[in-house]
């Protein structure tokens, strides 16, 4: 699933496309892909798109008069872009046709990814950011997790649940927990402000590295331009449960918290 490191990886390479681009038409394929589903997309031809944001995993684009279109990936999501005379490939979902003769084609095998109408860029900041997730995982500082000191839940499940730090999912979590020695288990009130401090460097160096390898591709993925991310060559515990851990050369651990398959080492990251 892509997580902050590959959707930020479209949004670079979708920006180029679309900045001063104007919408010639908007195509929705299949109509249970767009929320909401009778959402006004006429209006959004011969608008120009002047800005793109992303924020944890969502994808803006928002047009000169501030209708905002939502992107969401989910597992098998692509936004990519083609000259619009080439065939459409399967699943594809939501087509935009723009002005110099590409079009924005959101394919989506699995489905679990859409599309987002908002009138207005501050409606979609209202209905998908504010109150709904945490800070953006780039501007993380080890105060964010002040509330944790009081809080219940273990490591893990608080970091892939989005409303503390927005971004970070099943990859960049185990990566981040090896690199620091923290176990996805530990009870987040036990965090020491060191161990906070450690967790926070380990996040930012997990994703600066995985951003400058233009994200992590292990089946799916693709920027917008159809290139792979090349991190997975970097992972260090990610989908190597029962293999040698680099640090310590104990076989990594592998079991299942907050419904998803996670990998660490019993040895280097303790339970506090
Ligand atoms: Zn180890």
């Amino acid at each position: 699933m892509p997580e902050l490191p590959e959707v930020e990886e479209v949004r670079r390479t979708l920006e180029p496309v679309v900045i001063g681009a104007v919408v010639v038409r908007v195509r929705l394929v299949r109509r249970d892909y767009l929320t909401p589903p009778r959402a006004p997309l006429v209006r959004l031809r011969g608008r120009t798109i002047v800005a793109t944001h992303r924020y944890g995993k969502k994808l803006f684009c928002r047009c000169d008069d501030g209708q905002t279109l939502m992107f969401h990936l989910g597992m098998s999501g692509r936004l990519e872009s083609f000259p619009s005379h080439l065939p459409l490939p399967p699943h594809t979902h939501f087509i935009i046709d723009l002005n110099s003769g590409l079009q924005i084609r959101m394919r989506d095998p699995r489905r679990f990814g859409g599309v987002w109408y908002y009138p207005s860029f501050e409606k979609a900041c209202a209905e998908e950011i504010q109150g709904v997730l945490g800070v953006d995982a780039l501007h993380l500082t080890a105060a964010h997790f002040n509330h944790w000191s009081t809080a219940h839940g273990r490591l893990k499940a608080r970091l892939l649940g989005q409303r503390d730090v927005a971004g970070l999912g099943n990859i960049y979590v185990d990566e981040a927990l090896w690199l620091c020695g923290l176990s996805p288990l530990t009870l987040v009130r036990r965090l020491s402000p060191q161990h906070i401090e450690q967790l926070v460097k380990a996040i930012h160096l997990v994703l600066k590295k995985s951003l400058s390898a233009g994200g992590t591709t292990l089946r799916d993925y693709r920027n917008a331009a159809g290139q792979p991310g090349g991190f997975a060559a970097s992972l260090q515990v990610y989908g190597r449960g029962g293999r040698p851990c680099f640090r310590c050369g104990d076989n990594l651990k592998m079991l299942v918290v907050a419904g998803r398959t996670t990998v660490y080492c019993r040895h280097c990251q303790k339970s506090r």
